[in-house]
């Protein structure tokens, strides 16, 4: 080797040492990765932490940290996901088959192709509070009524849309709608500003904990819509919201309603190693995790493989395989 070249060659070597990596050789250094959630009150915001709290439980061994951001909830998720500025996200069943299908806010977009599913986690009620001196004691009693159907990005404003326009009413025109985020409409509807609020949210949430506790009256309406309603809309289910978490409402008995479930989400572009990790160290810690949250209580391993519409992301779909989920 003459002088020179070994000059060459040397200098190389020690870029390469000193710059820890090429692309593709980036392992050493910790990935962070973001979970888009919604408002704090809610109970994807305590998902997220609670995500977060096992799979970084071994952030060391996997070089990779998830960390929780609070949004608007599951439209912009999706297209945050998207759009590369969360990793992952928490999302309505509904609003993923809808992403995914190219359907409703993402008519225009198309369908959301990179969109992967991981796994499916708690219920969702879509839940009607109103003030009990408003006289709401159904759903067509929101006529003229100022109501709360949810901020857009949320997943509830949708569902709210649907609930509505099921009894005829037009939410544009025959009641006064306000786009709220979810942790700011129970101070707006204690405070007399609104007569009614929308939230599809898991329970209990500290949403209707706020609610519920304060001094103006409330009470859950229930929501009964006819077989053709989910015959409609397939991706709804029947579902109540459990009375015994709000012991300051109005109601004594569970109020029926309509349901889905919280799904979490990615993108094609994380690597399936890093997916792989994080429903590894879930379902490896399945009975920890479901202690996190009241909510998770009926999950079981399988339940959390359901209410999914976009195609599985590989590395999730290599540990269900592994573990016998899967075939
Ligand atoms: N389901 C709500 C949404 O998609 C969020 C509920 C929550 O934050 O727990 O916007």
């Amino acid at each position: 080797m003459t002088k020179k070249s070994f000059v060459i060659v040397f200098s190389l070597a020690l870029a390469i040492i000193l710059c820890g990596a090429g692309p593709g050789m980036s392992a050493s250094k910790t990935q962070y990765y973001t979970i888009g959630t919604g408002g704090v009150t809610g109970v994807y915001y305590p998902t997220g932490g609670a995500i977060s709290r096992i799979v970084n439980a071994k952030k060391n061994e996997y070089k990779m940290r998830l960390t929780v951001e609070s949004t608007g909830g599951s439209v912009y998720n999706v297209n945050a996901i998207m759009s590369g500025d969360l990793d992952f996200g928490i999302v309505q069943s509904d609003r993923q088959y809808q992403a995914i299908s190219g359907l409703a806010e993402w008519k225009d977009k198309g369908p959301q192709k990179g969109l992967k599913a991981v796994f499916s986690i708690h219920p969702e009620s879509i839940t009607l509070l109103a003030a009990v001196d408003a006289g709401i004691k159904e759903l067509k009693d929101l006529k003229g009524k100022h109501v709360n159907i949810g901020n857009p990005g949320s997943g509830q404003r949708q569902n709210s849309i649907d609930a509505l326009t099921a009894v005829g009413i037009n939410f544009e025109n025959d009641i006064k709608a306000e786009g709220l985020k979810a942790a700011e409409a129970p101070g707006v509807l204690l405070d007399g500003r609104i007569d009614a609020l929308f939230y599809t949210v898991g329970h209990p949430s500290g949403a209707f904990k706020e609610a519920t506790a304060g001094t103006r009256k409330v009470q859950f309406v229930p929501i009964v819509l006819p077989d053709s309603f989910y015959a409609k809309f397939p991706y709804y289910a029947r579902s109540v919201v459990p009375i015994s978490f709000y012991p300051n409402a109005g109601n004594k008995e569970d109020v029926p309603s309509f349901g889905v479930k919280a799904t979490f989400v990615t993108h094609s572009r994380v690597p399936a190693e890093d997916v792989y990790h994080v429903v590894k160290e879930i379902f490896e810690n399945f009975e920890s995790f479901k202690k996190l949250h009241p909510a998770y209580s009926i999950l079981t391993k399988e339940s959390m493989l359901t209410g999914l519409s976009a195609p599985l992301h590989p590395g999730a779909e290599k540990y269900y395989k592994e573990a016998g989920l899967l075939k």
